[in-house]
């Protein structure tokens, strides 16, 4: 226990929660498959970094999870990895069928930067993903959509406008079981709340949830409470480089 604490305060991880799992020390830990693994040399991280420490452990765990961490602290991957094993330990999706895992965020930019990320891990387990967001390629994403994916990177009016059929309904999010809202603070500064709370309301309630951001404001503590206790455990994390 003296040991775990240690090790936090040398990383400046700080943590809140009940029963928050140790943090890990080296990738060999995780018990990752040799694909992700394979990707993680060819990319030459040697280390996991301070927020990928404690919250990998955590994701892969299946909890809820709130971590802030500062811009440039390797946070895509902190929920990356989990989100894609926890996509490829189920079938994949049939045409038509809606996505397994969800990443919400505030511009077109952010939504490129992250499947450019998170590529080469999968396609190393042949997972897809597709990208949501207004603009000129909206007919590919539908396209694609309609082929079925696994992981679909969106904003949240776009998503909203893309699932709406004709009488108003919202469509193909019932396979949805596991949500990302990245730059969660950005989202909600940016005035997106409404349409979080019409996508949440259609989520299965039982999803796994995780929520990064580079700044800790009150509001989104209290958010991610909210959200959180929709469906499963109270969990929170902050972690500081
Ligand atoms: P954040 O979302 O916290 O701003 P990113 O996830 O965009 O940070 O990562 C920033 C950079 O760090 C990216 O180029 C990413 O590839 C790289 N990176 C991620 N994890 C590691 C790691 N463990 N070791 C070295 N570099 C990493
Ligand atoms: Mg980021």
């Amino acid at each position: 226990k003296c040991e775990v604490d240690e090790f936090r305060s040398t990383h400046q991880i700080r943590v809140a929660g009940n029963d928050v799992l140790t943090p890990i020390q080296n990738w060999d830990q995780l018990g990752l498959i040799t694909p992700f693994m394979n990707v993680i040399k060819a990319k030459r991280f040697k280390n996991p970094t301070a927020i990928q420490m404690q919250a990998l452990p955590l994701l892969l765990h299946g909890r809820d999870v709130l971590a802030c961490a500062e811009t440039g602290s390797g946070k895509t991957l902190a929920y990356a990895i989990p989100m894609l094993r926890h996509v490829s330990a189920q079938r994949r999706s049939l045409p038509g069928e809606g996505p397994i895992a969800l990443v919400l965020v505030h511009t077109r930019e952010l939504v490129i930067q992250i499947a450019q990320e998170i590529q080469d891990f999968a396609e190393s387990i042949k997972i897809r993903v597709v990208c949501v967001f207004g603009g000129s390629e909206v007919k590919f994403q539908m396209s694609s959509l309609k082929r079925g994916c696994e992981i679909v990177i969106c904003t949240p009016g776009r998503l909203l406008q893309t699932l709406t059929v004709s009488n108003g309904k919202i469509t193909n999010l019932n396979r949805v079981s596991f949500v990302v809202l990245d730059e969660a603070d950005r989202i909600f500064d940016e005035g997106f709340e409404p349409q979080i709370q019409t996508i949440f309301s259609i989520l299965r309630p039982d999803r796994q949830l995780c929520m990064f951001s580079a700044t800790f404001p009150k509001y989104l503590s209290k958010l991610a409470n909210e959200l959180f206790s929709r469906g499963r455990d109270k969990d929170e994390l902050a972690a500081e480089k």
